[in-house]
């Protein structure tokens, strides 16, 4: 395997649900170490997107490459294996755990270990878990959640909760990083922290990041490249900056 950044592409992609079109021929390419943002109306298709991406919905037609691999018929923890990441858009973390345990979970499918081994206390077993779990400290205090490591996750704000989802999601060591909306819902401070924190995550982690917001500021602001969905096609791709002037995007999005 080869350690240059990979490209994610897309491919020709369509998804069919009975007689709906929400994906219909959807091409577009993701650079490494961008932030590359994909905005459109609700319904447009920006979700099933990145269900097809991370492998939970099939295609009908089109291809997703990461590199040299291709993802369209894997399933997810292959493709999360392969170095996609990605943190969901309603929060599915259990209530009850801490705030380690919620980032641990993003480390299973790097566990070589098992529950037997690691019961039994093999001597590799104990040393493997002990690197997870400096790895989930490290990543708590990248995203400055180090005070809350203790904490359970449903007594956080709700920017710190999304936060944490993007920590399980970092715990998974990705290469490129799918994020469906991670500033929905925040407050401008939880918000402004957010998008910080992207930008290191692209800058200082050196992981690409595909993301769906409908924060235009947000956009505008943290995005390298910006792609344009309406009614499930791609009507616009390009600089943030020649986005806000396509006519097209202001007709369908921008001036609703
Ligand atoms: P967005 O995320 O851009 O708001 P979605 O990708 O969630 O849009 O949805 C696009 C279209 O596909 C919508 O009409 C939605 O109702 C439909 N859709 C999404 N997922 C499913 C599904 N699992 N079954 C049936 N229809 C779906
Ligand atoms: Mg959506």
């Amino acid at each position: 395997t080869d350690d240059a950044p990979p490209w994610l592409r897309v491919q020709g992609v369509s998804v069919t649900f009975g007689a709906l079109k929400a994906l219909s021929d959807v091409s577009l390419s993701v650079e490494p170490g961008h932030i590359h943002a994909i905005i459109g109306p609700n319904g447009a298709g920006k979700s099933t997107l990145f269900n097809v991406i991370s492998g939970l919905y099939r295609t009908t037609a089109g291809e997703v490459w990461l590199g040299d691999d291709e993802l369209t018929s894997l399933r997810p923890h292959q493709i999360t294996r392969l170095g996609l990441g990605r943190a969901f858009q309603n929060i599915v973390l259990p209530p009850h755990a801490t705030v380690e345990r919620s980032i641990m979970l993003g480390r299973h499918h790097l566990t070589s270990a098992g529950f037997v081994r690691t019961g039994l206390r093999l001597p590799s077993a104990v040393r493997e878990q002990r690197l997870h779990a400096a790895r989930v400290r490290e990543i708590a205090d990248f995203l400055e959640l180090g005070d809350l490591f203790d904490a359970e996750v449903s007594g956080l704000s709700y920017g710190d909760r999304k936060r944490v989802e993007v920590g399980r999601a970092l715990a998974t060591e990705p290469r490129v990083l799918l994020l469906d909306e991670p500033v929905a819902g925040m407050n401008a401070t939880e918000s402004a922290l957010m998008a910080e924190q992207l930008r290191s995550i692209r800058a200082g982690l050196g992981i690409t990041i595909l993301l769906v917001e409908h924060d235009m500021a947000m956009v505008m602001a943290i995005a390298d490249r910006v792609t344009v969905l309406d009614f499930g096609t791609v009507i616009a791709s390009g600089t943030p900056t020649e986005i806000q002037r396509d006519p097209e995007v202001i007709r369908a999005y921008l001036g609703s």
